[in-house]
């Protein structure tokens, strides 16, 4: 996974934006997985499973309580949706409590099942999480998920590996582009300490697990000698060895405008996955909570959302719901996205709310649901822009300000992801249903969103 071999005819830079504009890409070559079409067809028998065990449901008459025509009860006026991202913290989105008057988790999924790490940070300093692992980016136009986690601080920081294991120290080069959209990645020994491709220089360390550990943008000039001796030897290292220094990093990330000086942490499992490496280091402080700034309908892989009537969208045919959904830190600006989110769709009548969908994970992200590739799968989890009312609402995965609007209806963690995946609508009796979201942070820290609207087929 870390190999070293030094191609045999590197591919000319295309265009050479990588060494000025992306933060960190990654893939391990040969490890691409392409959907083919037996995936797709089995996606489409996992779709159909899930409408035949619902079809008793969908088909039931209506009774009080289920499902239903339409009855106009009263409901509290929506607030406009923001178009531009919100990005005040203090900020709720339409009808979206934040913590303070959300419903906790289930204790099944609240903070008592997400998984807390206990490994040391990799710099001794104060430091801020620049990205997530999960964060969806597009540096030049190029949609794929971040693969690791930015660890923010000061230029020449010491970085110390939280894991012993075999070290090889490299350098290496990305070839992203979107036609075709592919992510390729090559590695090089690193031999020279003078070596002035300074952004582009990794230590990884192979843990007993086989799980590698790869940090990267160190400064070339700071890889202690013996550890180049020990990564020529394949001799192993203990945990807590350093193994360079931070390099300088110029290109802010707004809101922020300082520099992004950062480590860009990495960890693979021995199979490949990506892993996420927030999670095995020991839990960082956080009381805030996700920030849901809105909820649309589109068709099935469009952008235009479904013209809404009293605020309340009237949609049919095959639909797919978006999400904008923001996170950040105690005292840091930086945008993420949410660890996990999940949602349930619940049909209403008179004052009551009827269980339609029920509660599901649309992501967790303990781990990436692609290996190799990090483009796949990228805007189908999340959705590069919505239009809303004529006007563009789009994903920013670049300099930032970050934004993220997550498709919630294209699969979930345990079924997997596609895009030709959607809500249904024809197989729900005309009416009007509620779609209630809730997203949370790695603290376990929960907000909460819902969203009325009218199913018209009929
Ligand atoms: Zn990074």
């Amino acid at each position: 996974m870390t190999g070293t071999a030094p191609p045999t005819s590197p591919r000319p830079a295309e265009s050479g934006w990588y060494n000025t504009k992306l933060c960190d890409m990654y893939t391990v070559v040969g490890m691409v997985v392409a959907v083919g079409r037996g995936t797709r067809y089995a996606l489409a028998a996992a779709l159909l499973a899930l409408l035949t065990a619902l079809s008793p449901v969908l088909a039931a008459p209506p009774t009080a309580g289920g499902l239903a025509t339409p009855t106009g009860i009263p409901l509290p006026p929506p607030p406009a949706a923001p178009i531009a991202p919100t990005l005040s913290k203090a900020s709720t989105a339409p009808n979206a409590p934040t913590a303070s008057t959300a419903p906790a988790l289930p204790q099944a999924t609240a903070s008592s099942t997400i998984p807390v790490g206990s490994l040391p940070w990799p710099v001794h300093g104060p430091f801020a999480i620049g990205a997530h692992f999960h964060d969806f980016q597009n540096y030049s136009g190029v949609p794929y998920f971040h693969g690791g986690t930015d660890v923010r601080t000061q230029a020449g920081s010491v970085v110390y590996t939280p894991v012993a294991g075999r070290v090889t120290v490299s350098k290496y080069r990305i070839d992203a582009a979107r036609v075709p959209l592919h992510f390729q990645y090559q590695r090089w020994p690193f031999a020279d300490r003078a070596d002035t491709d300074a952004r582009y220089v990794e230590a990884a360390v192979t843990d007993d697990q086989g799980r590698t550990w790869m940090f990267r943008h160190l400064d070339g000039k700071s890889i202690p000698s013996d550890l180049l001796r020990r990564s020529r030897a394949g001799e192993p290292i203990p945990a807590g060895e350093p193994l360079g220094t931070i390099v300088a990093w110029h290109q802010p990330v707004l809101p922020e405008t300082a520099t992004y000086h950062h480590l860009h942490l990495e960890v693979l499992a021995s199979d490949g996955t990506y892993l996420n490496p927030a999670r095995l280091m020991a839990p960082l402080p956080d009381t805030d909570p996700p920030v849901i700034h809105g909820i649309w309908f589109v068709r099935n892989e469009e952008e235009t959302t479904f013209p809404a009537t009293d605020g309340r969208p009237r949609v049919s045919g095959d639909v797919d719901v978006v999400a904008a959904i923001t996170d950040r830190m105690p005292n840091s600006r930086y945008i993420l996205s949410p660890y996990l989110v999940r949602t349930r769709l619940m049909a209403l009548s008179g004052s009551d709310a009827r269980e339609i969908l029920p509660w599901t994970e649309v992501v967790r992200f303990d781990r990436l649901p692609v290996t190799g590739d990090r483009t796949q799968l990228a805007t189908v989890v999340y959705k590069e822009r919505l239009r809303i009312d004529g006007k563009p609402l789009l994903s920013n995965g670049e300099m930032g300000p970050r934004f993220f609007l997550l498709t919630l209806t294209n699969g979930d963690r345990r079924a997997g992801y596609a895009a030709r995946r959607s809500l249904p609508t024809r197989s729900l009796r005309d009416g009007i249903y509620r779609f209630d979201l809730e997203a949370a942070d790695l603290a376990g820290n929960v907000a909460s969103a819902s969203q009325e609207f009218e199913v018209r087929n009929r």
